[in-house]
């Protein structure tokens, strides 16, 4: 496959500086339908990885999930609690003033629609909620590792029965647990008994529209993985209680999540280029921007995206800041949406926004009107280079895009009025020596 990377676009057009939630459907259609929300405090990314994860790598073959992997999308880049106050305390009352009022609202309107059944609201919790004290880290106090519910009963209401759902999900996560301390109970809150500070939360407004709702919490005392592990766990056990039935594309462990949350995670820029958020250097400069524009930033994956800051970019996934982007600005050119090449030989024509792998060498075909800038690669007077021969070896190493060093930017410009056409990244496959180097490193 000589196009590595073809880029999937799924429906979440994010403008720069906009925080709005994403929210994906998927299923049958027929069936009962679940409602997962991760990310609703920004400090807690075992939950809002595991919805990220049920949003891009479960296929539902039966029933239907809704997923909110995002729900404070702001705080989550900003890696707080709450940029603007405990999201989890607003949903009693909130002044339309609050600047989460319209996210709220909008959750609202998911959680109450005909179509819901369940709600699941994922947290990462301090120590180990325990029955008796055990010491400061396991004790009644704590909320790691259990599942919540804030009352035994919803009469009247399909999955009504909270308490005994409750203890079969924990019952199923518990048998595959990874050590008996790290086990669940079931955590009653008992919110209708005059438990203020639940009064306030997305559960407890659930409830009280009549949707059975529970809490998901896995102990901060874990890695993300490890968090994330927890919470598909109990996810996938509420969802068989449901007749919710799905394919995943990894391997349920923590190493699988690790792979699968840090597996192809790209965000396409202007339509003109592409960026692999996992393996990006931390620094990128003389990135093409437009001109007097809002940069048309479109993810992959809903943890994924870019904020303007100061003079430059920031690429954020989750909690992590993944680089910095330098722009230089230029008017765009329209005209064209991808460039012909030979790779190792072979005519192509490579779509601009995209990976192409090559094992040998490449050339950048000459097209009246355009000139080529590869990244790196340079040849005494010449200003296009267009019509070379370009192996690895002609190319400096530290203009890769890619913290391995591999992948290399083409870039393709109108000539008359200097207009960025667009962008190709080739990625040499024959790399011997550097592939072994850098296992080594991350051993
Ligand atoms: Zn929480």
């Amino acid at each position: 496959m000589r196009i590595l990377l073809t880029f999937v676009l799924f429906a979440i057009a994010l403008c720069a500086n906009s925080y709005d939630f994403s929210v994906y459907k998927k299923g049958s259609g027929t069936g009962n339908t679940v409602l997962i929300i991760g990310g609703i405090q920004g400090d807690e990314p075992g939950g809002f990885s595991a919805a990220s994860l049920l949003a891009t790598k479960y296929a539902i073959t039966h029933g239907n999930i809704w997923v909110v992997p995002n729900l404070n999308f702001e705080s989550i880049i900003k890696r707080s609690r709450g940029v603007h106050g405990d999201m989890n305390r607003k949903f009693r009352a909130l002044n339309e003033s609050d600047p989460e009022f319209e996210l709220v609202e909008k959750v609202k309107d998911l959680i109450t629609h005909d179509e819901v059944d369940l709600v699941i609201n994922l947290h990462d919790g301090s120590g180990f909620y325990r029955k008796q004290w055990i010491d400061k880290k396991r004790n009644p106090y704590k909320w790691g590792q259990c599942t919540i519910i804030d009352q035994k009963k919803l009469e009247g209401v399909k999955f009504g029965n909270l308490r005994e759902i409750s203890e079969f999900v924990v019952a199923n996560v518990n048998e595959r647990s990874l050590k008996s301390e790290h086990n669940y109970l079931v955590k009653n809150t008992k919110t209708y008994a005059g438990n203020e500070e639940m009064a306030k939360s997305l559960t407890w407004f659930a409830v009280q529209n009549g949707k059975p709702a529970f809490g998901n919490e896995a102990s901060k005392e874990f890695l993300t993985p490890q968090r994330a592990f927890y919470h598909l766990l109990a996810v996938e056990a509420f969802l068989e209680y449901a007749g919710v039935a799905f394919e995943r594309d990894f391997a349920l462990d923590p190493k699988g999540v690790e792979l699968a949350l840090n597996d192809d995670v790209k965000i396409n820029i202007n339509d003109k280029i592409v960026l692999d958020v996992i393996n990006s250097k931390n620094w990128i400069n003389y990135l093409p921007l437009k001109k007097g524009a809002k940069q048309k930033i479109v993810s992959n994956n809903p943890l994924a995206t870019i904020v303007p800051q100061d003079n430059h970019y920031r690429v954020h996934y989750g909690n992590r800041r993944m680089s910095i982007l330098m722009p230089q600005y230029f008017d765009y050119d329209e005209a064209i949406d991808g460039f012909d090449f030979l790779i190792d030989g072979e005519s192509q024509k490579i779509p601009f926004g995209e990976v192409v792998e090559v094992s040998r060498d490449f050339l950048v075909a000459p097209k009246e009107g355009y000139r080529t800038n590869v990244i790196g690669f340079t040849q005494r007077g010449v200003t296009d280079e267009s019509g070379f021969v370009v192996s690895k070896k002609d190319i400096l190493n530290r203009f890769a895009i890619d913290k391995e060093e591999h992948i290399f930017r083409v870039e393709i410009y109108n000539q008359k009025e200097n207009r960025f056409a667009g962008m190709v990244l080739v990625r040499f496959t024959d790399t011997k020596g550097s592939d072994r180097l850098t296992s080594l490193e991350l051993d």
